[in-house]
């Protein structure tokens, strides 16, 4: 590493696994951690509670995740709506929806965040907030810890949950995503947009100057929807329009449901690091979780779920290495291993049906009746949404993981 001033504040501290980022990810490995009894550290650069940019949809087996994570309980307190529907539309009006078995969550993520910290605390877990890190400590190839302008923290195992543009991937690592690999989103809130097919739809709509992508009007908590535009950042750079104006684009497209509402706080945007980018998400020492590992479904941009799913495969493996006194090669393979078959797999698969798709959109093909009628089938089949909860699936792929929160 390289050698920092230390500042009058700085605090320095150890714990047998120390956490980057207060995210869902960061919290879910630390809920599992301090659960099993371990000294673990959470330490984020913000101040709790702080908001956080996305369009705050939580999936039903999200949901069921907070739950195993002994946080619903806290979560269901904050503000939030119930998503039973969804509906694709397309760019002639054309609209397919789908009902969810159990229901997803629209919750702000201010609050959804605060909950998990929470809960975090209540099991054991030390939160360290306001100091952010800069960068690994390494001995040799081996992470053990990690130190920013007002932090030096030494730890057995380090995970890494600090999101886009992690530390973990700063040299030697990879660096940060880009292109095919990376998504692009702008967001917003509205008051008093009208939902005429029903207040508890998700909507979203492909259209044609969202090329791998899409823009969406997620059902109002307290009367405030969240709003925006996602598409592939390889695509968005061959648009060569601004993201702001892509918004306002789809904003006048959808003029009708925004008649008599109101902006409510500032245009927000932020990057998806997509999976599965084919970069290591364990060194020695070390884990990455969540959007640092770039966990992000390629084609939803959905990466709550991935965070909760990850951080809790890696609270597991950082608790076993604890016991195992260190984390050692096998456990490393098997983090690598649970996260390619419950994140890497799915997400290659949900990059081909965006592949298909956008041939459909790109042709129009949308407007024949037989495509009409494979896109329905296909939509409401749940089988390809890994991150929405049918629990024949699940207890299936439990079964066959061995991984339990
Ligand atoms: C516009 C937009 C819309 C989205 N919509 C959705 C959606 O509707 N549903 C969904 O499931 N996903 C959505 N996503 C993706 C989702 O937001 C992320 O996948 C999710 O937040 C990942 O969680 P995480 O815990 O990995 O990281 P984060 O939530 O990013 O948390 C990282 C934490 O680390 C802290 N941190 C960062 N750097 C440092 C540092 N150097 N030192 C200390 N602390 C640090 C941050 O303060 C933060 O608390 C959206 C993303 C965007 C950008």
């Amino acid at each position: 590493m390289t050698s920092q001033a230390p500042s009058p504040d700085e605090l320095s501290g150890s714990s047998e696994v120390a956490i980057v980022g207060g995210g869902p990810a960061g919290f879910a490995a630390g809920i599992v951690l301090a659960r099993a009894g371990i000294d673990v550290a959470v330490i984020d650069g913000a101040t709790f509670p702080r908001d956080k940019t996305c369009g705050d949809a939580l999936s039903n087996d999200a949901v069921r995740l907070l739950a195993e994570l002994g946080a619903r309980e806290e979560a269901d307190r904050a503000p939030h709506a119930v998503v039973d529907r969804a509906a694709a539309v397309f760019p002639d009006g054309t609209r397919i929806e789908r009902s969810y078995g159990e229901p997803g969550w629209i919750v702000s993520r201010r609050d959804l965040d605060d909950a998990l910290r929470r809960t975090f605390e209540a099991a054991g877990g030390r939160f360290v907030e306001g100091r952010r890190v800069a960068e690994l400590v390494r001995d040799g190839e081996t992470v053990t810890g990690f130190a920013g302008p007002s932090i030096a923290w030494s730890a057995r195992v380090v995970v890494a949950a600090d999101g886009y543009g992690s530390v973990a991937l700063d040299p030697p690592g990879p660096g940060p995503a880009r292109g095919r690999w990376l998504g692009v989103s702008a967001t917003e809130y509205w008051r008093g947009v009208s939902f005429p097919f029903g207040a508890g739809t998700c909507d979203h709509f492909f259209e044609d100057d969202l090329p791998l992508g899409y823009g969406w009007i997620f059902p109002s908590v307290a009367g405030v929807s969240n709003v925006g535009v996602f598409l592939r950042a390889d695509a968005y750079e061959r648009q060569g329009r601004r993201l702001s104006d892509l918004l306002d684009a789809f904003l006048a497209r959808h003029a009708d449901r925004f008649r008599g509402a109101e902006r409510v706080g500032r245009r927000r945007a932020w990057s998806l690091p997509l999976a599965p980018r084919p970069v290591p998400v364990t060194a020695p020492g070390l884990l990455v979780a969540g959007d640092a590992a770039g966990f992000v479904d390629p084609f939803t941009g959905e990466g709550i779920w991935q965070a909760l799913r990850s951080g809790i495969a890696a609270g597991e493996t950082a608790r076993d290495a604890v016991r195992a006194g260190g984390l050692g090669p096998s456990l490393r393979e098997r983090y690598e291993a649970e996260c390619a078959r419950a994140i890497g797999a799915p997400s290659r698969r949900k990059a081909q049906v965006q592949r298909a798709l956008d041939l459909v959109l790109r042709g129009r093909l949308y407007r024949l009746a037989p495509v009409r009628a494979a896109l329905r089938m296909g939509y409401q089949r749940q089988s390809v949404d890994h991150t929405k909860s049918d629990p024949g699936r699940r207890d299936r792929a439990s079964a066959r993981s061995g991984i339990h929160a």
